[in-house]
């Protein structure tokens, strides 16, 4: 979820004040899970380990742009994720197995942010948003967590699974019936539901610009096609539907139950985010050596027995 945690707020704190403990701490909490996401695209573990490293520099050169209100871990994963995209020459990084699975190695998918950037972009557009470039992806963020909010309270995790599926994973209407076997037409109209609520709660609720609101209105978000391209874009900045740590913690030890675990379990597992599946290996990582580290502590402590 896009929140800054407490432990985050406190080490960033620390940082501010100058604290070099609270910047190696922070460092320790998250590049675990930063360097198997690098690993996950990386085949050479150098690569990947000088990438999070610059991760790192260019998270405190930014540090003053961060805004506190988002989740650290998903600005870090941002920045790591611009880089490996460089390193990979432009190449698409997928999010999700569930991408790669239906997909392949369609060349018309792409990151949702070159696609936006594709033409058609209509200039007027741009030009506005280049002004207040952030107005509208703050509305619609909020709009997605109500949105994700209710399914969620609702458990219609049905639903939050076509979601996630058209909306973070990009698959067709007729790819995400085949997965849900669901008729295609009811995931259509799904999407288009989807659409237009998002759209009702912004504009209900946020304080748009002109520019911004006449868009809103206009044939542009009318088009699935295009509104939903806006939604992907605000959905991998934002991550609304992606579990707690805890929670995937819970998930490898076996302790969600019920319907949220079989949720949990599609979102980690069978969607394949990469972002969790990289909290997920760096805390398997964790736990396989927790027996090493405690093995030595025994060794060492033991170790006067064994003297003669
Ligand atoms: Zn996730």
């Amino acid at each position: 979820m896009a929140e800054l945690a407490e432990a985050d707020r406190y080490l960033l704190e620390q940082i501010d004040r100058g604290n070099k403990d609270g910047w190696a701490q922070l460092v320790q909490r998250y590049q675990g899970r930063l360097l198997a996401f690098a690993r996950s695209r990386l085949s050479r573990k150098a690569e990947a380990e000088d990438l999070v490293q610059d991760t790192f520099i260019a998270f405190l050169e930014a540090i003053k742009r961060f805004d506190r209100r988002l989740s650290l871990e998903t600005f870090l994963f941002t920045i790591l994720r611009r880089r490996i995209i460089d390193a990979l020459r432009g190449k698409r990084l997928k999010l999700t197995y569930l991408q790669e699975t239906m997909h392949g190695d369609r060349d018309d998918m792409e990151d949702a942010s070159s696609r936006l950037e594709g033409p058609s972009m209509t200039a007027s557009w741009y030009a506005h948003r280049a002004e207040d470039a952030n107005l509208l992806s703050d509305a619609l963020g909020a709009s997605l967590n109500a949105l994700v909010g209710r399914f969620r309270e609702a458990e219609n995790f049905r639903d939050l699974q076509i979601v996630e599926m058209l909306f973070y994973a990009q698959l067709r209407n007729k790819d995400v019936a085949s997965v849900m076997k669901m008729d295609e037409k009811a995931i259509a109209l799904i999407k288009h539901r989807c659409l237009n609520e998002l759209r009702d709660h912004i504009t209900a609720h946020a304080r748009l610009n002109k520019a911004d609101s006449q868009w809103l209105a206009s044939p542009a978000w009318e088009s699935a096609e295009f509104a939903a391209s806006m939604v992907t874009q605000v959905w991998e900045a934002q991550r609304p539907t992606c579990p707690k740590r805890s929670t995937i913690g819970r998930l490898m030890l076996g302790t969600l139950d019920g319907t949220w675990k079989s949720y949990v379990e599609f979102h980690v597992n069978e969607l394949g985010c990469r972002f969790c599946r990289a909290n997920l290996d760096d805390l398997q990582k964790q736990t396989d050596e927790a027996p090493k580290a405690l093995h030595e502590r025994v060794m060492h402590s033991t170790i006067g027995f064994f003297r003669s």
